[in-house]
This record gives C-alpha cells, structure tokens and sequence, in this order.
C-alpha cells in the first residue's frame, strides 16, 4: 500500500482527531457551566506568573473582589514562587497551562506528554495541592497530553468567550467591548458577547498581560454593572463536559442560526447578564388588531420582530423554569429602553413575534391571535424542533400564536 496514504492516516489521527474531537468539538472538554439564576461567568488567565502584569491583574481582581482561575506555565512558577503563593493566597485558583508555551503539534509525543507532567509536578511542588484543571497552549490538543492528563487526574478546561487581548490591534476598550458586547474592533460585526455561565479567557502575562491588565478594573465594574458574578471555574455551578450530543445543536447554531441572523439583519439587545431578546425590523404582519385601549393595528404598521436568544434561554432553563421566566420578564426593560434609545427602531410602533410560550408571555403585557392554519403547522413543527434542539424541557403540544405589544403599553409598563 501507498506509504504516503499511510502517513497521512498516522498524521490524522495524531492531529486531526484530536483537534476535531477535543479542541474544536469539545468532546470531554469542559467549556462552560450552568446559566443559573445568579448569572456567573468563569474568569481565567493564561501564560502566566509575569513579575510585572501579574500582580496588576491581582491587585484589580483584589479592589473588585473578585476571584479567578490562573492557568500558569511550570516554567515560569518556578521562577516566580512568591506571586504563586500571592495568587494562592488571595483566594484564586491555580491551574495548569504547562510546563513550556510550545504548542503541542510542534513537539514530539514524549515531549508533550513529559511537559504537562513536569508542570503539574512543579505546581503540586510549589502548592502542596494537585492542580485540578489543565488548559494546553493554543487550547490544542494530542493524544501524548491526553494520556499525560489522565495520568495526572486533570480536566481539560476550554473557553468560550475570547478576550483576545494579544492582538496588537487591540486595545484595553477593545477587549472590554470584545468580552462584553461581543464586538470584534474594526470589523464592525458582532459576535455574542459573555452569557452566564461562560468561560472567558484573557492573560495575565505577555502581550496581552499588559493590555488586560489596563481593562480589568473597568471590565470588572462592566461586568458587575451588568449582573454577573465573575468567579474561578471550579467553582461554577454545573459545570460540564462536552457531548457528543451537543453537536447538533453547535452544528444548527454555527450555521441556520448565523445566516439567519445575517439574512434577517436580527440585532442583540445585550444590555445585561439576563437579557434574552434580539430583534430584526420586520412590517406587522396582521391580520388587523384592535389593541386593549381600542386603537387599530394594521398590517404592515412599522414594527420589528421578536427572536429569543435561544442560548441563553437555553441556559437559563437548565437552572429551572423560572430562572428562564425571571430573565424574560426582566428583559422587557430591555425593549422599552431599545425603542427609546436605538435609531434603527425610532419608529417601530409594535414588537411582534410567533411563540408556544403564550402562558408567559400574556402575563407580561403581550396581546395575541391565533395564525392561519397552514402557517401554524409549519411553524409549529419548526418550533417544537428547535425547541428540542436547544434541550428545553418536553412541552404540551401546543399550536404557536401570533404575540405582540404595541409602543404605547410597553412604554407604560416597562418604560
Ligand atoms: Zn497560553
């Protein structure tokens, strides 16, 4: 047989597996926690002990009272005993990054398995205390690490909120933006920003040291601002493993839910930790309405259409069915304060949308009418399987309606 058939096969399986199923899929992989009803955000910094951008990252950690995970190299423990005690000290957790900053295709097997080994040795050296967690450089993976990790009891820990503060374009309001917002600087175009339950990761060393250490303080106050409760990643509730399972629904979100976001211009209204609306401007879409204070709505009155942050409702119903409940109605304020401020919806007189949730949404001021027949097979069809996807919990079968709430009440309730 072809020897170089046979190379390419060795060479798959010894980087391609990994890279597909560990680092790009996520498969064993700890990516993130619950979204619960205290919205939490894991908080971690790579590639450190630096002498210089350590201790600001700990004395803004320190003013905020806020507690993180540090994935630190062994390497640069060892040279920098006192900040590892400093960064132990003060409550954080300390967790593995390596030995060496090599990425691990770059190295032999044995070196890679011997480096995740030697760091962890140091660091149980320095600490007394086995490290828990274990993020590779570049979050890549080979199979030599894997066996070293589980020789070692660790779990491999991902991210998946990326501050990116080592790109040189970036600056301290860029990062804060990035991990808020989900701004990418430049570009223009919006990514999602942190969701509870999130795992971000920034560096506490390097380049990008000095960059987070010049955002953390307003980061941190942004955060807080927020609604999150930034904290270590060991210490997030729920915190889980990637499955097989949940490639699907990766799979759904990385493509339909994009191109429909692009093709229908949708908006976030990502004002805090619990707000689970976006919207795209679409006319109303009838039939007429009369609305509680007897005014008319007719078809095709300006209007913009309603779409949930499926994510994050997701999230949020995984801490129970009225977390889920209390982030919607708290998210109201949200669309009262987009119709004030927002110029794409200046002159939106309705925010209508199709939902199965119509026992929530009455309760908070939606008004609704049946959809004609047709449609509400299709469309009921269709949102049962989403619903699914995003692993809500079993519904009744219930036909979707046609909700709404014009400017004035929402103004009057929530304004
Ligand atoms: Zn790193």
């Amino acid at each position: 047989m072809n020897p170089w058939l046979w190379g390419g096969l060795a060479a798959g399986g010894y980087w391609g597996v990994p890279y597909t199923v560990w680092q790009w899929w996520g498969i064993g992989v700890v990516q993130r926690g619950l979204g619960s009803s205290r919205p939490e955000l894991g908080l971690t910094f790579d590639d450190g002990p630096d002498p210089e951008t350590t201790p600001r990252v700990l004395d803004a950690l320190a003013g905020a009272g806020v507690r993180a995970t540090f994935f630190v190299l062994g390497e640069r423990a060892a040279a920098s005993p006192g900040l590892i005690a400093r960064i132990r000290d003060e409550g954080h957790e300390l967790a593995l990054h390596g030995w060496r900053h090599r990425h691990g295709w770059l190295r032999t097997p044995w070196e890679a398995y011997g480096d995740v080994l030697r760091g962890a040795r140091t660091l149980e050296g320095l600490t007394g205390e086995r490290p828990r967690f274990f993020r590779p450089p570049h979050g890549a993976y080979t199979w030599a690490q894997t066996a070293a990790m589980r020789r070692q009891g660790l779990i491999p820990v991902h991210w998946t909120v990326e501050a990116h503060d080592w790109h040189p374009a970036y600056g301290p309001d860029d990062v804060i933006r990035r991990v808020v917002e989900g701004v990418l600087p430049g570009k223009g175009q919006r990514i999602e920003g942190a969701s509870p339950g999130d795992i971000v990761v920034m560096h506490d060393a390097g380049p990008g040291g000095r960059t987070t250490a010049e955002a953390l303080p307003e980061l941190l106050a942004e955060l807080k601002r927020r609604g999150f409760h930034p904290k270590p990643v060991g210490e997030l509730r729920g915190l889980r493993r990637g499955e097989w399972r949940d490639l699907p629904k990766r799979a759904w979100v990385a493509t339909v839910d994009r191109l429909f976001d692009r093709l229908y211009h949708v908006e976030e209204l990502n004002y805090a930790a619990h707000s689970v609306f976006r919207v795209a401007r679409a006319p109303f879409p009838g039939p007429a309405v009369e609305l509680a204070d007897g005014r008319r709505l007719e078809p095709g009155t300006p209007a913009a259409e309603l779409h949930l942050h499926s994510e994050r409702m997701a999230r949020a119903g995984e801490a129970s069915s009225l977390t889920a409940f209390r982030f919607f109605k708290k998210s109201m304020a949200d669309l009262a304060r987009a119709l004030q401020e927002r110029p794409s919806l200046a002159n939106v007189e309705v925010f209508w949308g199709v939902s199965l949730f119509q026992e929530i949404l009455e309760p908070v001021g939606f008004q609704m009418v049946e959809l004609p027949p047709a449609r509400r097979r299709f469309l009921g069809a269709y949102m049962h399987f989403l619903h699914k996807l995003y692993g809500g919990t079993p519904l009744k079968r219930v036909w979707p309606k046609l909700v709404f709430i014009d400017r004035r009440t929402l103004l009057e309730r929530y304004g």
